[in-house]
Formats: C-alpha cells, sequence, structure tokens
C-alpha cells in the first residue's frame, strides 16, 4: 500500500464532530460585530513579505523567526499571513477606503506561524479581527473593547476571561522610556536572559514580557513606562477607562502590558484566562495610529484587536460551554423498502425539507434490507424515522417511529410535513 501522506505538524483538520463549535462561534462573532454595524472584508492568504516587515516589524518575534516565507516562481519574496491588520490596512487602502473615511471592518481566517506547536498554539490557527479606521478619540477604543465584552456575554465567557489594560503613549515617550529601560538594564546584562539581552538592541520593550524569573526579578526595579506618559496619552486612558466603567466593563491595569508588535500606540489591552495554561490570552488589540501611514497611506487613526480562534474554542470546550442547540443533530431519518417507495420517500423528504428549512432530514442512499437500514436510524441518533414500503406507496402514507418511545404510527403523507414539525416543536 502507498505511504500515506500526513498533514503538515502543527497545522490541524477541523473534523466534522469539530465543525458545528466553530460555526456556532462564527455566527455569534459574525451576529455581534454586525450590530456594531461592521462589515466584513476578506483579503489574500499570501501577501508580499515586505508588508508584513514593515507592516508588522522588522525586530518583533513574528518577523524574526515565525513566518512562513517562500520565492514564487518569479523569484518573489511571499508570506503566508501571520495576521491580519497589515493585510487589511493594505486592502482597505489600496482600495481607497481609509482615504478620510471612517470604516469599522472585521475579518476571519487562517493564519501562519513557524512556532513550536503545543495546546493553544498551533502553526496554523484562526483568527477573528476587527478594526476600525479614521476615529482618533478614546469613545472608538471602549467601543472595541465593549464589543467583545459583549461577545463573551453572548458566549457564556465574561465571568471566565479578565480584561487587561494599559497604554503606551506616543512613539516619542516610548522612546525617552526605551532609553531609559536600556540604560538600567544594560547594568545588569549578565542577569538577563539570552533573548532578552539581544533585545536590549533590537527591541527592549519586549524585555518586560520575558517569562524569565532572573529576568523579572532584574525588572522589578526598572523604570516603569507609566512615568514616561505625557498628557495627551494620560487623558485619552482616562476617558477610555471611564467610558468602560460607565458600562459596567471591569478591567485590571498591568503597566508592564507592551504588546509584542511594532505598531501599537496609546491603548493596548489583552483578554487574558486562567483556564488555558501559558496560553492565557484569547484576545489582544490596540491603537495603531501610525500604521496605515507606515505602509504609505495617508495618517490615520485606528485601533482593532484580534482573538484567537482555537483558544476560545478550547475555553468553550473545557468550561463546557457549547449550548446543545450548537451541536449536529438528525431530527428525521427516512428509510424506504423497494423500488416504488425509494422515489417516493426522495419527494417526501423534499416536501419535509420544505415545510420546516430547520429540520436535519436524512434519507437513507443505497437500498438494502429493512433490518440494516434501521440499524443505520438507530445510530444516526434522530428522534423520528420514517419508514415507506410498497404498502405505504400504494396507500398514501407512511410509518412514522418516535425513535424514544419506540412507539409507531401510520400517517397521510399530505399530513406528514405538518405533523412532525408540531412533534418535534412539543419536545
Ligand atoms: P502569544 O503571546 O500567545 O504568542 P501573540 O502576542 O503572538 O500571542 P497576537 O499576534 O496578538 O498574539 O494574536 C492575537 C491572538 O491570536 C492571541 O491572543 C492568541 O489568542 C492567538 N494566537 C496567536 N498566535 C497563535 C498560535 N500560534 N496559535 C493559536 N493561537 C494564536
Ligand atoms: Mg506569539
Amino acid at each position: 500500500m502507498a505511504r500515506k501522506i500526513q498533514a503538515i505538524r502543527g497545522m490541524n483538520d477541523i473534523l466534522p464532530d469539530q465543525s458545528s463549535v466553530w460555526l456556532y462561534l462564527e455566527k455569534t462573532v459574525a451576529d455581534v460585530v454586525k450590530s456594531y454595524g461592521y462589515q466584513q472584508i476578506r483579503f489574500p492568504i499570501v501577501e508580499n513579505t515586505d508588508l508584513f516587515k514593515r507592516g508588522v516589524g522588522e525586530t518583533t518575534d513574528i518577523v524574526e523567526k515565525e513566518m512562513y516565507t517562500f520565492e514564487d516562481r518569479n523569484g518573489e519574496s511571499l508570506t503566508l499571513r501571520p495576521e491580519g491588520t497589515a493585510s487589511c490596512v493594505r486592502a482597505a487602502d489600496q482600495a481607497g477606503l481609509l482615504f478620510n473615511q471612517v470604516q469599522r471592518l472585521w475579518y476571519t481566517g487562517p493564519m501562519f506561524r513557524y512556532e513550536r506547536p503545543q495546546k493553544g498554539r498551533y502553526r496554523q490557527f484562526h483568527q477573528i479581527g476587527v478594526e476600525s479606521f479614521g476615529m482618533a478619540s478614546a469613545d472608538i477604543d471602549a467601543e472595541l473593547i465593549i464589543l467583545s465584552a459583549k461577545l463573551w456575554q453572548q458566549l457564556g465567557l465574561l465571568e471566565q476571561v479578565e480584561l487587561q489594560l494599559n497604554t503606551i503613549g506616543l512613539a516619542s515617550e516610548r522612546e525617552a522610556f526605551k532609553a531609559s529601560l536600556v540604560d538600567y538594564l544594560t547594568e545588569f546584562k549578565e542577569e538577563l536572559d539570552e533573548d532578552s539581552q539581544r533585545r536590549l538592541t533590537t527591541n527592549p520593550l519586549r524585555i518586560l514580557d520575558s517569562k524569565d524569573a532572573k529576568t523579572q526579578d532584574v525588572l522589578k526595579n526598572a523604570p516603569s513606562l507609566d512615568d514616561f506618559i505625557g498628557e495627551e496619552s494620560r487623558a485619552h486612558f482616562d476617558r477610555l477607562q471611564a467610558i468602560l466603567t460607565a458600562n459596567g466593563v471591569p478591567f485590571v491595569i498591568n503597566n508592564r502590558l507592551v504588546r509584542g508588535l511594532d505598531y501599537y500606540g496609546k491603548t493596548v489591552f489583552e483578554w487574558v484566562t486562567s483556564h488555558l495554561g501559558a496560553q492565557a490570552t484569547v484576545c489582544a488589540g490596540g491603537r495603531y495610529d501610525g500604521l496605515v501611514e507606515q505602509l504609505g497611506g495617508k495618517a490615520t487613526p485606528a485601533v482593532g484587536f484580534a482573538m484567537g480562534v482555537e483558544r476560545l474554542i478550547l475555553l468553550l470546550e473545557t468550561l463546557n460551554l457549547v449550548p446543545e442547540e450548537a451541536q449536529y443533530r438528525t431530527d428525521v431519518f427516512i428509510i424506504s423498502l423497494g423500488e416504488e417507495a425509494e422515489i417516493a420517500s426522495t419527494v417526501l423528504a423534499e416536501q419535509i425539507r420544505k415545510a420546516n428549512p430547520e429540520l436535519v432530514v436524512l434519507r437513507h442512499c443505497g437500498g438494502g434490507n429493512f433490518k440494516n437500514q434501521m440499524k443505520k436510524a438507530d445510530r444516526s441518533n434522530a428522534r423520528y424515522t420514517l419508514i415507506m414500503g410498497q404498502d405505504e406507496v400504494d396507500q398514501s402514507i407512511c410509518q412514522m417511529k418516535d425513535m424514544k418511545t419506540g412507539e409507531q404510527i401510520a400517517i397521510a403523507l399530505v399530513n406528514l410535513p405538518e405533523h412532525l414539525v408540531t412533534s418535534l416543536k412539543n419536545i
């Protein structure tokens, strides 16, 4: 036998028994974002490598070590998108959607990062992103956070996640802080972990994120970003907090929160959970007023966030929060015996589907004896099985078996679609 080809490590198939949870999550998100006036945008999975180098930042983890980059047949360097924001900006700007306009956009789809696969961390994973453009004041930052809180509420997750909030100020404020941080950390260079030593010269803010205990010890007495935040950033942050408080959205201020991507300024936030171990962040975002210009567009204020779909699904499953209606189920299973009954049952199936499009109606295809077909009906977990044979065809009826009680009755075909709908409604 030929050797079977396996999926690529860290890239998962989403199998039929999992896809109903995905559909449930996607539908819930689509309904919530729509109610806030966000419209969907779709862009390619592959972009020019430069888009991410410039958009995400040369010294970020993503660009330094996580991108799937390859040359196409023309020798052009292309990259599988590691995140959506840069592509969203590219697409919206290219279509002229950002010029002196307000936009509320969202997207969903796979992202690719060459990371070490583990629970909640994969090489192909999915994000749902929500981005807004053309609005500079804190009420849009608040709108996005309130929208995400609404989503947690719809999913039953609100009590399971915590909102962490910080302001990382303007670029000039971050520069001053960076210089002071580097001064301080250089003194203790030998005590820092290897990554952090390297970041002293490439991306010192990321050192604040280090998980290394010794590095965290050194950081205890480091200068605080908070002391470098100017009046404008402070006012923006205060306003955001006031709106969240007025809307009953609790938050925790985390002065160490800086986010791994280059494009953020002022507001940054993360929704974290204690149920998923180290992969604690289920949603992350912030303000990125500089990005559109950095990618060649006209300076445009922007705020957005991205959720990790796999982590949200893990969370829903871990906490048993997937509602029963979201699971796949078969309502009606139809079996038939004999050639005429087979044809008649296909017509019956269509009539039932037409009368109630919400019902899941499964017809056994391919014939077989009564016993075998009944076994399949049992296995389908259907609520009702309809049985048609030659006698039923002759009398224009069918047998309807209640699979829970075992009770079986004969019903005239003309009455059947209606009868089924009321029977299923009365369960
Ligand atoms: P982390 O610190 O966990 O690596 P990140 O800062 O790299 O996250 P972002 O780029 O902000 O993550 O992406 C937003 C969200 O996408 C994350 O909060 C997380 O839920 C999800 N995510 C990021 N990387 C992965 C991955 N490799 N596998 C699964 N989900 C991921
Ligand atoms: Mg990461």
